[in-house]
C-alpha cells in the first residue's frame, strides 16, 4: 500500500476545530507496532463529538477519529500479530488522544488490538463495534452473578439504541425473557424481531425513585443512568444485579443505600475502554456464538465514508438509528 492515503483529519484552529477529509501520508500515522489497513469502520456518539468538535472529546492534534475499526495487518513489529492478519480495534483512547478510524490506514499499540475471530467478518465487526461489545461485556457480568433464565426477567434500557438493541438480540438467544424499554415505543416490532418478550415506556421510569419499588427483575442492563437507573435499582428482585455502562438520561445517580442492603442486590459498572485484552478477547468469541448475525442486517445500515461530517452531526441529534457500517475506500 502506498505512503499516501486518505483520511480524516481534525485540527485545532484559533475559534474551534476543522475536520477535513485529506490526503494524509505515513508521518501522520501515530507511535505503535502495528499498521493495518482499515476496511470497515462505523461511527458512536464520541465519534459525532469529536468529527463535529461539539464536545472537547479531542485531546491531540492533528488527529484522525474513529473509535471502531477492523481491517488487515500491513505491517508488525510485534510476536502477536503477523501481516495479514485480521484485526479489531476499539477503546483505549483511540480517536480521541490517538488516531483511529476514519483512514484508510491506522497505526497503533498492539497491546490496544484483538485478532478478528476466523468466524467473524470486518463488516459484521463494525456492525457490532464497541455498542455490541459493550452490550457482551453486560451480559457476561449478569452471567458471571449467576443470573439465569429460571431467576425471571431481564430488564434492558435504551433498547433501541446501540446497545440496548444488541442486549435484547443476545439475552433472548441466550434464553432469557427479556423486556425492553424504549422511548420509541413505534419501535415496538423491531425490537419483538430482536426478541423482547414486552416493551415499557422509558416514562415509566423517568420519575424520581422511590427508595424500595415493587420487586420485578432478575437482572437489568442500564445505558440511563439518572432517575431511569435509580427505578430499576428499586426494582430489582432479591438478590439480582445490574449492568450499567451508560448516561443517556443523566450522570447522576439519586438512589438510596436500601436496595443494596435490604435486597442484597449488586450494580456492576462496565468499561468497554479500558477493558483487558483477554476479556475483550473472550466477549469477541461470545458474540460469534451468541448473537445471531442475520439479525445485524436489521441492527445495521450503510454509511458512505464521504457522509461522515454530516452524520455525525446526526448521531448528535439523534437521528441514527442502528448502527452504521462504513466501509473504507480501497
Ligand atoms: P445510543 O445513542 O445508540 O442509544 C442510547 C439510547 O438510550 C437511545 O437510543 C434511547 O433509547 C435511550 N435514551 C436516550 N435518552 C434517554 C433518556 N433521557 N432517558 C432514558 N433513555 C434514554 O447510544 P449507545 O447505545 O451506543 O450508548 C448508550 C450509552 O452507553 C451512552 O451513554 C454511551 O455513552 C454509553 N456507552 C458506554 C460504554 C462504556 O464503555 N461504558 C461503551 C458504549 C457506550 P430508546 O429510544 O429506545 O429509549
Amino acid at each position: 500500500m502506498s505512503s499516501q492515503f486518505q483520511g480524516y483529519q481534525i485540527n485545532k484552529t484559533e475559534d474551534g476545530q476543522t475536520c477535513e477529509l485529506k490526503q494524509l501520508s505515513d508521518d501522520d500515522l501515530m507511535e505503535g507496532d502495528v499498521t493495518f489497513k482499515v476496511e470497515y469502520s462505523t461511527l458512536n456518539y464520541k465519534d459525532g463529538l469529536a468529527l463535529t468538535g461539539s464536545s472537547p472529546v479531542v485531546r491531540k492534534f492533528p488527529l484522525t477519529p474513529g473509535i471502531d475499526s477492523c481491517g488487515t495487518v500491513l505491517a508488525s513489529e510485534s510476536d502477536r500479530f503477523s501481516v495479514g492478519d485480521k484485526v479489531i480495534l476499539n477503546g483505549f483512547g483511540v480517536g480521541e488522544g490517538h488516531s483511529g478510524g476514519f483512514a484508510q490506514k491506522a497505526r497503533v499499540k498492539s497491546d490496544w488490538l484483538v485478532k478478528l475471530p476466523d468466524e467473524l467478518n470486518s463488516r459484521h465487526a463494525m456492525a457490532i463495534g464497541t455498542a455490541g461489545y459493550t452490550s457482551m461485556l453486560c451480559v457476561m457480568a449478569l452471567e458471571k452473578h449467576g443470573i439465569t433464565p429460571g431467576h425471571g426477567d431481564i430488564l434492558v434500557t435504551g433498547a433501541s439504541g446501540g446497545v440496548g438493541s444488541v442486549a435484547v438480540a443476545l439475552l433472548s438467544k441466550l434464553g432469557y425473557s427479556v423486556v425492553a424499554v424504549t422511548g420509541r415505543m413505534n419501535e415496538e416490532s423491531f425490537l419483538k424481531g430482536l426478541g423482547a418478550a414486552e416493551i415499557r415506556d422509558r416514562a415509566e421510569f423517568a420519575d424520581k425513585a422511590r427508595p424500595l419499588s415493587k420487586e420485578l427483575w432478575a437482572g437489568a442492563i442500564d445505558v440511563a443512568g439518572g432517575n431511569t437507573l435509580a427505578n430499576v435499582i428499586s426494582q430489582i428482585k432479591y438478590g439480582g444485579a445490574i449492568a450499567a455502562c451508560g448516561l443517556a438520561d443523566s450522570m447522576s445517580l439519586p438512589t438510596t443505600v436500601a436496595p443494596f442492603i435490604l435486597r442484597s442486590i449488586t450494580l456492576y459498572g462496565i468499561d468497554s475502554v479500558m477493558a483487558p485484552i483477554a476479556l475483550r478477547e473472550q466477549a469477541w468469541n461470545r458474540l460469534v456464538k451468541d448473537l445471531d448475525m442475520s439479525l445485524l442486517e436489521d441492527l445495521s445500515f450503510d454509511l458512505d465514508f464521504n457522509d461522515l461530517p454530516q452524520a455525525g452531526e446526526d448521531i448528535l441529534a439523534g437521528k441514527i438509528r442502528g448502527r452504521a457500517i462504513i466501509k473504507i475506500p480501497e
